[in-house]
């Protein structure tokens, strides 16, 4: 026995940042969140041609954090307050925006010059009511800094939190794991995930890719299974902040008057900005 599936969805194809073709699990007209996560993006794979330099220009965030999963290609990052840094295939950026930072996310310089191909993921994780406002904060992980634990017809990463006898490198604010599951066809693997914790499952490739599979609370593990032909699975497992949620655009708070506030701080430049 492990937890069912109380609802699977196809993601849907939007165009986000400076036209990057993402496929968005969620949030969608009757599904908003997945407390505590807000978004579910897979980003491409796209093909980055020579001085095509589609991104994520500069944009503002506040009240939560945003995790980027690199599977190919490398983004370079920089923000208003002085941080620039690349995530590399395979590596990882757990950024807390809390109080507000403006930010953008970019194909890395040599992608821009050779070509190449860019895929990731992006997650939004909810910050409880008290640590909204708290400073920003990056945790830049390491392709190699990712534990990849060998299981029987397969691997995991673990991003954040702990199972299979390791842990992630990524600090977070509520009990998050985030684990990369590869399987080969035909075998399957049992996750711990408490039934009082959030479940969902996103497939990265294969017959079912872009599909959302979240979870009931009727068990306390869940099962990712390899089908016939593999499975390449973002896997997260979260206690639920049950919280009022007000969100706008790239802000997300708990009421109205806290989003109002978070636009009239970016608009007067308390946000900061990018230095050239
Ligand atoms: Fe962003």
């Amino acid at each position: 026995m492990s937890r069912s599936i109380a609802s699977k969805s196809p993601a849907q194809a939007v165009l986000e940042g400076g036209g990057v073709l993402v496929h968005r699990a969620f949030p969608r007209p009757g599904l908003e969140q997945v407390d505590p996560f807000l978004l579910f993006d897979h980003m491409g794979p796209f093909t980055v041609g020579r001085g095509n330099a589609t991104g994520f220009p500069d944009h503002p965030h506040r009240g939560f954090e945003t995790v980027t999963y690199m599977l190919q290609g490398e983004f370079e990052h920089a923000d208003s307050a002085g941080n620039r840094g690349r995530i590399e295939t395979g590596g990882a950026q757990w950024m807390t925006a809390g109080d507000g930072i403006v930010h953008s996310e970019m194909p890395a310089r040599r992608l821009l010059e050779e070509g190449g191909t860019l895929e990731g993921v992006q997650i939004w994780v909810n910050l409880p009511r008290s640590q909204k406002r708290i400073a920003p904060r990056y945790q830049d992980v390491a392709p190699g800094d990712i534990p990849t634990i060998e299981v029987p017809g397969g691997s995991v990463r673990v991003v954040s939190g702990s199972a299979f006898g390791a842990s992630g490198p990524a600090s977070t604010h509520s009990p998050i794991l985030m684990l990369h599951v590869r399987l080969d066809p035909h075998s399957s693997l049992t996750i711990p995930a408490p039934r009082e914790h959030s479940a969902l499952a996103v497939r990265l490739r294969g017959s079912d890719a872009n599909t959302l599979e979240v979870f009931a609370s009727d068990d306390d593990e869940i099962e990712i299974d390899g089908r016939d032909d593999g499975a390449d699975v973002l896997v997260l497992v979260a206690e639920p902040l049950r919280e009022p949620v007000a969100r706008a655009g790239p802000f997300v708070m708990n009421t109205r008057d806290e989003l109002l506030e978070a636009f009239d701080d970016y608009e007067a430049g308390r946000l900061g900005r990018i230095s050239a």
